[in-house]
This record gives structure tokens, C-alpha cells and sequence, in this order.
């Protein structure tokens, strides 16, 4: 019988949708080659969560384990699904388009050889796979023939409807003590930290970006400012994470965050499309640049032609004012 193997990362915060999305997508491959379902875990929790997958058409459930192996590990997870992928013999591996799924299924793909296929919205099973997937961030889809039987592939985060698909046969859960090398165990996470309460740049309603213009790590201050009387937060360019002025974790754009605040200011940012990718679905855009001909100006909302040195600090006092601070 013709497999699909599928990883399930349910480790992952708020992964119940996504879980349950790439389900119907294997669930939909496995029912274009008659075959099954077959899912592999590294949960814990997964005898609770069984019942879930298998109405979204899971009929076998992999449990791997190891002693080294208490958290997330790519190239050690990567191992295990190849030990798999050699007793179920799938006609191919599927995983989420997460961060996490890509970094797994590329390590996958690299140890079987095999071409990987990411982000995929469709995907149609043969002798020559067909898939329609999206590249450049979102804004190009890519009709894909690849030419290999064994593609692995991964699916675009809200790429489909979930649907569910009860199978009539009991639902399988097989336990296996997989065999790492100490390589593959070499990057695992040992410890995790809270992250702190409140809003973050993916959630705060208002966020100050800036790039390349502001011109220094100091330079960020005026955008902390403002930010703060705005009760935003602090977002970059990756000319600035390049230059070590902030960390990675701010940067927004195709490589960093995508983001959504009903109001984003954009300081000395050229608008680059990888950056552009990121603030795009963003409600109000003000562009404040010393370029009237820069993209960020030309897509704005609201533009401000003007240095930024200048322009946030008259606005942060204008605000101080009007609150009567
Ligand atoms: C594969 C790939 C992935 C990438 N991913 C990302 C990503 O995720 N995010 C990202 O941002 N970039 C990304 N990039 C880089 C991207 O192509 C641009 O190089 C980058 O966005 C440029 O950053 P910037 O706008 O800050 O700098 P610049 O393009 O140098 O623009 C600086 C702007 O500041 C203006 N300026 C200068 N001084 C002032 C002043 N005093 N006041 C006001 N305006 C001023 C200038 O007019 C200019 O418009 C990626 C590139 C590649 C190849």
C-alpha cells in the first residue's frame, strides 16, 4: 500500500490548527493513492491527543523516543523519521510549513536524498508529483513538476479547510526507541524560558520600524519613545539586524516577522519586497523617509518626506503635550 507519512509537531504553542490542516492535506494525498495515513510524533501527550488526529484520517500513529531526545532536536528528529521512512516505506514525508517543519523536513530531505518541495497550497501524487506552492513570501505561487517518486514536502500554514475524515479501521499507535548518533543529538534544546506577558511585535496594534536611515543602535531611542507613548513596539529592517544595531527578533519582512498592527511607521526603511512582505497586511502605514521615491514612500498610506532625527521627536513631544505629561 502506498504510505504518507506525515510529522505532527504538537509541541509547538497553538498548534491545534495547524495539526489539523496538514492532516486534511495528508489525509486528501493518502486518498489520491488509496493509502494510508501514518503520523509520527514525539509527544508525550500523543495517547490524549490521538483521538484528534485520527478523525482527521490519522490510521497509524509512530511514537518515537530516545533517552537524549527530552525537546525539540532538528537533525535528531530528522534521524528518527528516516528509521521510519525505512519500515513504512511512504511515497513521501509531510510536515507543516513552520519554521520548525522546514528546518526538520530539509534535514530529512538532505539524509534521504530527495527533493524537498516547501509551502505547498495543492499538491497532486504520480509518477511526476505536482504541487502549487507559494515562494517569495507569499506574493508568487509556483506551479512545481517534480521529478522524483519521493518528494518531500511541506504545507503552507493556512493552505486548506480543515475537514474531517474518521477512518472505519482502529487507529494503530506503534512505540519505537529510535538510535541517534551523537551528531544528530548535537543541537537539542536542553532548557526553555518563559517568554514575558504582554504584547509582542506580532501582536501590538502599533508597531515603529526602523531601518538602515536611523543610523546607529543609539539612533533606535527616538523609535523607543515613541513607541512606548504609543504603547507599541519596536520593530527593524534587516539592514539594521545585519549591522547588530537590534536583535533578530524584531526584524520584520520575509527572514523575520510577519506582522499585521493596525498601524505601522516605517523610519528610514527603503521598503525592500523582503521587507515589504512583512508590513504588508498592516492596516495604516506611515513612511517617514528623507526619499520621496523610496517603495515604503510610494506604498504608504501616509508619508512624512523628512529626516527621522527630526520628525519622531516632535512627534513624541506633540503627544507628551496633548496627554498634558
Ligand atoms: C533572501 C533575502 C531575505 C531578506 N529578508 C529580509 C527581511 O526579512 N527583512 C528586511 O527588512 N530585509 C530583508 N532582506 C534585505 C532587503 O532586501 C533590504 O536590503 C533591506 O530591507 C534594506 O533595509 P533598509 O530599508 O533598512 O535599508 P536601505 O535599503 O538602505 O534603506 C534605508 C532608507 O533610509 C532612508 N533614510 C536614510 N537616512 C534617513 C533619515 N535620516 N531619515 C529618514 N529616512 C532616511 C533612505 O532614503 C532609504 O530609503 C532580505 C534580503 C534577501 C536577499
Amino acid at each position: 500500500m502506498s504510505n504518507i507519512l506525515v510529522l505532527i509537531d504538537s509541541c509547538e504553542a497553538d498548534a491545534t490548527e495547524t495539526i489539523n490542516e496538514l492532516l486534511t492535506q495528508g489525509r486528501n494525498l493518502a486518498n489520491q493513492v488509496n493509502g494510508s495515513l501514518e503520523a509520527i510524533t514525539f509527544d508525550p501527550r500523543h495517547k490524549e491527543l490521538a483521538g484528534a488526529w485520527a478523525e482527521h484520517g490519522v490510521n497509524v500513529i509512530h511514537y518515537l523516543t530516545n533517552s537524549a531526545l527530552h525537546d525539540y532536536g532538528p537533525q535528531a528528529w530528522a534521524q528518527g523519521i528516516v528509521q521510519i521512512v525505512s519500515l513504512v516505506e511512504p511515497i513521501s514525508v509531510i510536515s507543516c510549513g513552520s519554521d520548525r517543519g522546514h528546518e526538520v523536513m530539509a534535514n530529512v530531505a538532505a539524509i534521504l536524498d530527495a527533493p524537498f518541495v516547501s509551502n505547498c497550497l495543492s499538491v497532486t501524487a504520480g509518477e511526476r508529483w505536482q504541487a502549487s506552492r507559494l515562494q517569495w513570501g507569499g506574493s508568487l505561487i509556483e506551479e512545481v513538476t517534480v521529478a522524483s517518486t519521493f518528494p518531500v514536502l511541506s504545507f503552507a500554514l493556512h493552505s486548506c479547510e480543515t475537514t474531517l475524515s474518521k477512518i472505519s479501521e482502529p487507529l494503530k499507535i506503534i512505540s519505537h526507541e529510535i538510535e541517534l548518533d551523537t551528531e544528530s543529538a548535537k543541537t537539542i534544546v536542553i532548557e526553555r524560558t518563559e517568554k514575558p506577558e504582554g504584547q509582542s511585535l506580532e501582536t501590538s496594534a502599533v508597531v515603529v520600524a526602523g531601518g538602515r536611515g536611523v543610523g546607529s543602535a543609539d539612533g533606535f531611542n527616538v523609535l523607543e519613545t515613541l513607541a512606548k507613548l504609543l504603547n507599541g513596539k519596536v520593530g527593524c529592517s534587516r539592514a539594521v539586524t545585519n549591522n547588530g544595531w537590534r536583535s533578530h527578533t524584531d526584524q520584520v519582512g520575509q527572514t523575520g516577522k510577519r506582522i499585521a498592527p493596525d498601524l505601522y511607521i516605517a523610519c528610514g526603511i527603503s521598503g525592500a519586497i523582503q521587507h515589504w512582505v512583512g508590513a504588508m497586511a498592516s492596516k495604516n502605514i506611515l513612511a517617514i523617509n528623507t526619499d520621496p521615491e523610496a517603495n515604503m514612500v510610494k506604498k504608504a498610506d501616509y508619508a512624512v518626506i523628512a529626516n527621522l532625527h527630526e520628525i519622531i521627536p516632535a512627534v513624541s513631544d506633540e503627544i507628551v503635550r496633548r496627554n498634558g505629561q
